[in-house]
């Protein structure tokens, strides 16, 4: 029999391999272990019984793994779908579908060593033994030294077995372990041990189970069964049971400001799913999102929820993932990768937050998380719950138009008002107090006044670093990455201070001078979160400032741990980048300050008007969710903007109108579909030629009716590490047609394949 393989080996397709005689036929979904070049790759069977495509010779399979399907067949589907839609290879997606150990093939490689004494009595009986083994002369000259005593009493205590990890931590060696071992005082065996990211909990993070140690478990009250729910809340979830009832693919947008209780809702849709004998997968847009949610399920339904992201340990992940495998999982909590978790008999998957960028992977393959949910719906018949404050545009559109529906939340639990917003024109702030202003009047006075009775404070920028730019007042010259068309942030202080590329990392020391007059007058400009949090700890010396941004959490566990950390009120004051705004409830904040709301506005990139009302609004929709009234604070330099405006006003509805009309007049989505191309080069001429090519290419394949080319132009980033960009846009209005035009372009020039990124959907065209 023939069969399709697909291998983890970026931008490879389907492979056509030979199963021998001797061998079973494996199931779709098993694990094979195949020749390619001169390498052995473990890959996963994708289809069966194919007929031969070429005249070639057709290596056989080395081993077939597993028996049945190692991975679900509807996963391995999904996985192919992934593939064909976002135009990348069936390779690139496998290592969404396989937990990071099984790719080796390594069966045995969630196993752990676990010491047990060979008698389950204390430390008498094993002197005993140790005493019979000495010989007679035992006591007066006892042949186990103190330290191999303490770790027989240890070992012999824990009837179970003890982890040689433990072990070790305790100071007791493999070598000695085998002393004892040899001598028949203890045995060694080889166990399943499923390590539990909720128990990992050393850097505080809200990972472990609620209930366990009450430093780490969210102080976010929890879902409560008997909590009464508002009446908006009560007619949401009964229309969702409603549509959840039908058994069949549905999707609704649930359209709730922020704090109006989509947690609520969701919880109580998934009992009702679980009750019906069906299971639930909920995707959340950060890492740091999924403990406090787990722990909500675990809450409400005990042990039978796994998470899925990549911050996970791989054996972590690894043995979740094992768990959801083996159907031990009910509710599978995760970032976008969950969206291939091994769950069967899925009836629901909500989407929180699906408008968050972070649902789009921004590597091969350029999938979008809450679309690939949709289409996993489909196939099983579940439905799906996206909820977000401020909808995509696409969403939005798709419940306008009637093929979702949407249910809305207008008011926040307990009537809790809104926070009450203020837009600073910081043209006039600059008038008032020159040039270099950085907190306007009203946020300093904001801050100051807050802070005295205890409240907490968000300070948002969405820029990372201290300085923004370099620059030389004798030749107007900055200071720029060698290898990007990007000019270098500073990061850092004094003797700390560092210029670096936000693109490649490339990093260097500030010079003296300039390097290119060798005028002796650098000055830095513009600035970023670092500086912000500099100018708010001078301004309110005794509050606790902390910035959350992505240079600050570079370490495993330091972006749960700040999180926590301000939860429990060890921070004051926390400045940061988006990271910040997203979906957190944090009951004592109050006040929210937005520096430069305008950050997003300047990019040439037709969501920059989206994001920033999104930002807007969701950052703003952190202030006042506990029982004092929230205040924003968003300072611009174009306070008249829609987007600005609206946001401040919490307008969704208004803003999409006048969104929607931009998006016509520019044939943008979601009117149109977009595919943005990316042809790299080590010259510019290189890459403009060979986008050019492309561009007529698939242009020649589909008519003028079906897609428009726009391009080649230089792409807004135009180097990037060394490389020159060129960028295409095509746009139409029939997705497969444009897909099949660009596929068979592509078929012409195989030898580009490598230096072309093909973006389908995409978040941003920068
Ligand atoms: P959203 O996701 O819509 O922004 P959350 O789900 O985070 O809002 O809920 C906001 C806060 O309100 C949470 O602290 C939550 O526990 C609380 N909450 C939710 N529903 C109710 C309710 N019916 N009564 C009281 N508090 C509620
Ligand atoms: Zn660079």
């Amino acid at each position: 029999m023939l069969i399709l393989v697909a291998v983890p080996v970026p931008s490879l397709d389907l492979l056509t391999y030979r199963v021998p005689d001797e061998l079973a036929p494996p199931q779709i979904g098993a694990r094979v272990v195949v020749p390619l070049g001169s390498r052995v790759v473990t890959g996963i069977v994708v289809e069966r019984a194919v007929p031969a495509d070429s005249d070639g010779e057709i290596k056989p399979v080395r081993q077939v793994l597993d028996a049945e399907a190692f991975v679900p067949p509807d996963v391995v589907t999904l996985a192919r779908w992934t593939a064909e839609y976002y135009a990348s290879g069936v390779g690139d997606t496998i290592p969404a579908l396989l937990p990071p150990m099984a790719r080796g093939g390594r069966a045995d490689a969630h196993k752990r060593t676990r010491v047990v004494a060979i008698t389950a009595a204390g430390i008498d009986a094993l002197s005993v033994a140790a005493g019979l083994r000495a010989g007679p002369t035992e006591g007066a000259e006892p042949r186990l030294r103190e330290t191999q005593r303490d770790a027989l009493a240890l070992i012999a205590g824990t009837p179970a077995g003890v982890a040689t990890a433990a072990l070790s931590s305790r100071g007791i060696t493999s070598d000695m372990i085998g002393r004892l071992a040899r001598l028949g005082l203890i045995s060694v065996r080889q166990d399943r041990v499923d390590r539990d990211p909720f128990a990992t909990s050393a850097t505080g993070s809200a990972m472990s189970a609620p209930g366990s140690d009450p430093d780490l478990t969210p102080v976010r009250p929890g879902s409560d069964p008997d909590r009464t729910l508002t009446a908006e809340q009560t007619a949401a979830v009964d229309r969702l049971l409603a549509l959840a009832g039908a058994g069949e693919f549905r999707v609704a947008l649930l359209h709730g400001v922020t704090g109006s209780g989509k947690t609520e809702i969701y919880l109580r849709v998934a009992a009702a799913t679980l009750a019906g004998g069906r299971r639930a997968l909920m995707l959340v847009p950060e890492i740091a999102l999924t403990p406090v949610t787990a722990a909500l399920f675990r809450q409400g339904f005990g042990e039978r929820i796994a998470i899925q992201h990549s911050g996970l340990s791989d054996g972590e992940r690894h043995d979740q993932w094992q768990r959801i495998r083996r159907g031990e999982i009910d509710v599978v909590v995760g970032t976008r990768s969950a969206v291939f978790a091994p769950l069967e008999r899925v009836g629901l998957i909500v989407v929180d937050e699906e408008h968050d960028g972070s649902y789009k992977q921004e590597e091969s393959p350029r999938y979008n998380g809450r679309d690939v949910a949709i289409v996993r719906a489909q196939r099983a018949g579940a439905l799906v719950v996206l909820g977000s404050a401020t909808p995509s545009m696409e969403s939005y559109h798709r419940a306008m138009t009637g093929k979702y529906e949407r249910i809305v939340l207008e008011r926040r639990v307990l009537d809790r008002p809104l926070a009450a917003v203020t837009v600073v024109d910081m043209r006039e702030e600059y008038a008032a107090e020159g040039p270099d202003v950085i907190l306007s009047r009203a946020l300093r006075e904001g801050l100051q006044q807050r802070l005295a009775p205890k409240e907490q404070a968000l300070v948002l920028l969405n820029r990372r670093g201290f300085a923004t730019a370099v620059f030389c007042r004798q030749c107007a010259g900055t200071i720029d990455c060698p290898n990007c068309s990007v000019s270098l942030v500073v990061h850092g202080e004094g003797a700390a201070r560092r210029a670096r590329c936000h693109y490649c990392n490339y990093t260097s020391r500030v010079p003296p001078a300039c390097p290119l007059c060798a005028g002796p007058y650098l000055e830095q400009a513009g600035f970023g979160t670092e500086r912000v949090e500099a100018e708010v700890k001078k301004l309110v010396p005794g509050a606790r400032v902390a910035r959350l941004d992505r240079d600050a959490i570079r370490r495993k566990g330091s972006l749960a741990g700040l999180l926590s950390r301000f939860r429990d009120g060890g921070i004051d004051v926390l400045v940061g980048t988006q990271m910040i705004a997203k979906g957190h409830d944090f009951p004592r904040v109050t006040l929210v300050g937005v520096v430069s709301a305008d950050v997003g506005l300047g990019l040439a990139d037709f969501r920059a008007s989206e994001r920033t009302f999104q930002l807007l609004t969701q950052v703003a929709g952190r202030a006042g969710r506990g029982e004092q009234l929230g205040e924003a604070i968003v300072q611009t330099i174009y306070p008249a903007h829609y987007s600005i405006q609206l946001a401040c006003r919490q307008d969704y509805a208004a803003f999409y109108e006048r969104e929607l009309q931009f998006r016509q007049t520019m044939r943008y989505p979601p009117l149109v579909s977009l595919i943005n191309i990316v042809v790299r080069s080590r010259t510019f001429a290189g890459a403009m030629d060979d986008a050019d090519s492309l561009g007529q290419a698939v242009q020649r394949v589909a008519g003028r009716n079906d897609l428009r080319v726009l391009g080649p132009a230089p792409a807004p980033l135009g180097r990037l590490r060394g490389e020159y960009r060129a960028q295409l846009l095509i746009k139409g209005t029939n997705r497969r047609r444009i897909r099949e035009a660009l596929q068979a372009a592509m078929a012409k020039r195989p030898e580009l394949q490598r230096r072309i990124i093909v973006d389908v959907d995409p978040m941003s065209v920068m």
